[in-house]
């Protein structure tokens, strides 16, 4: 068969997939009650909610984690216990038959069979200068964001094992991406410019863009609606901080800078990117370790942070914690590093918009783990920030940690990049 022969069944193969998805929701009723399973495929763990579209609530909850090093699925129906399974992960493809099975479970399940899911939202990571909003996937769509994996090899690839399992397991069901990148378009060139001759920018595209937008996106809105802040006069630092990790510094509700940039390594210590460092490190250990510069890059993404930091006893800050408390002094200093980096970059970040009102932790690390927080928030009792150490003890919910005398208001707001994704895919069906 010709090539374009092919190409032609292709398309409309995704076509028809479109239209039966289409006329499965017409016969299943509007778009207000939809269902949307939202999945978000991190680098080690994979979060998903099944969301009615209706009331904007979770039907189920539920998260895949340590992908990659043992396996964990936590899934909790509405109105049922939470589940825990342990049971081997050893890629994205596993851990989302895992979800599936779950959502259609006799017993903990909340649907009978998966044709009950009207769309599926996933986080996408990069889409470069090609995505600006939101898109419906498509064979085309996909070849593109393939085309950015080089930009970002931990998630691209790991989000994309995501669409593909469930085109296969739900075929003519749409799916729907929501990129990290979008909301930090607002960004002006003087924050996402590079010193580098600007030829580079014009011809490559390389520029900061900076990641983790639906949360920081999310987060911030919540921040300024939570602290009844004025949405036209304001100045938020949102700290998401988990195995990947960035900051952004949101003024009126526009970001004005954040801390990834062309690729999700740039900026904090995460879990096994390095953040920040002198480029030269890169000749110089390629020359000395006689490796290739794909090689380094590995050692950059996968072996650094505060996992090559510690020595290899973790990426997840709950090990390093238990580490550090028998006594580990290299997991001692891996978490220091991260909390100093992090004062480094808050700190920046009100030269930045010349000021802050409030500062929000967010997403696994941010929003459970008190230690780091205070850590942090040591460096800026100079500016009067002071925290509340008891309601610092917070886990996973909305809360002010600053005493009320605080000159700068601190909070733990849990991010729901599920919700935001579910919304914007609904709006695209709509
Ligand atoms: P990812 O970037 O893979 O989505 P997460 O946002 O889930 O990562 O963050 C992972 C980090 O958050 C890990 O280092 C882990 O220690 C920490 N974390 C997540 N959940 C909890 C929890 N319930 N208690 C303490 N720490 C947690």
């Amino acid at each position: 068969m010709e090539k374009n022969h092919i190409f032609i069944l292709v398309i409309c193969r995704q076509q028809a997939y479109n239209y039966i998805g289409y006329f499965y929701r017409l016969f299943a009723g509007r778009r207000e009650r939809m269902k949307v399973l939202v999945i978000n495929c991190g680098s080690s763990s994979l979060k998903y909610q099944l969301i009615d579209a209706e009331t904007e609530q979770a039907l189920a909850v539920g998260l895949c984690e340590r992908i990659g090093i043992d396996g964990r699925l936590n899934h909790t129906p509405a109105d049922g216990e939470k589940v825990v399974i342990n049971k081997d992960m050893p890629d994205h493809e596993v851990a989302i038959r895992m979800v599936l099975d779950a959502l259609v479970n006799d017993t903990y399940g909340v649907i009978k069979e998966l044709k009950e899911i009207d769309a599926v939202g996933h986080r996408l990571v990069h889409g470069g200068e090609k995505f600006s909003s939101s898109v419906i996937i498509d064979d085309e769509v996909i070849a593109a964001v393939e085309e950015c994996n080089p930009l970002a090899p931990l998630h691209n690839p790991a989000n994309l094992i995501g669409v593909r399992a469930c085109e296969a397991i739900m075929p003519g069901v749409p799916n729907i991406g929501v990129f990290d990148t979008a909301f930090h378009q607002t960004m002006g060139p003087v924050a996402y410019m590079y010193g580098l001759p600007h030829e580079y920018y014009e011809k490559y595209k390389v520029r900061r863009y900076g990641f983790h937008g639906t949360s920081h996106s999310f987060v911030s809105k919540r921040a300024i609606e939570m602290l009844k802040l004025d949405p036209d006069n304001s100045k938020v630092i949102v700290c998401h901080l988990g195995n990947g990790s960035s900051i952004s510094a949101v003024k009126n509700g526009k970001v004005v800078d954040t801390s990834m940039g062309m690729t999700p390594m740039e900026g904090l210590v995460m879990g096994t990117r390095c953040g920040d460092m002198d480029p030269t490190i890169v000749e110089y250990l390629a020359h000395n370790l006689g490796k290739s510069l794909e090689d380094i890059m590995v050692i950059l993404n996968k072996e650094s942070g505060v996992y090559g930091l510690s020595g290899g006893v973790s990426s997840d800050f709950r090990d390093l914690d238990a580490a550090s408390n028998e006594g580990n002094e290299k997991a001692k200093l891996a978490v220091e590093v991260f909390s100093y980096r992090t004062a480094k970059y808050i700190g920046s970040y009100i030269a930045a918009m010349n000021g802050v009102d409030a500062i929000i932790f967010t997403a696994g690390l941010g929003e459970n783990n008190a230690v780091v927080r205070g850590q942090i928030l040591e460096h800026f009792g100079y500016m009067g920030i002071t925290l509340d150490q008891e309601a610092n003890k917070v886990r996973g919910e909305e809360k002010i940690i600053s005493t009320p005398d605080s000159k700068v208001t601190v909070a733990v707001i849990p991010t729901n990049e599920e919700l935001a994704i579910a919304r914007e895919t609904v709006a695209l069906l709509g």
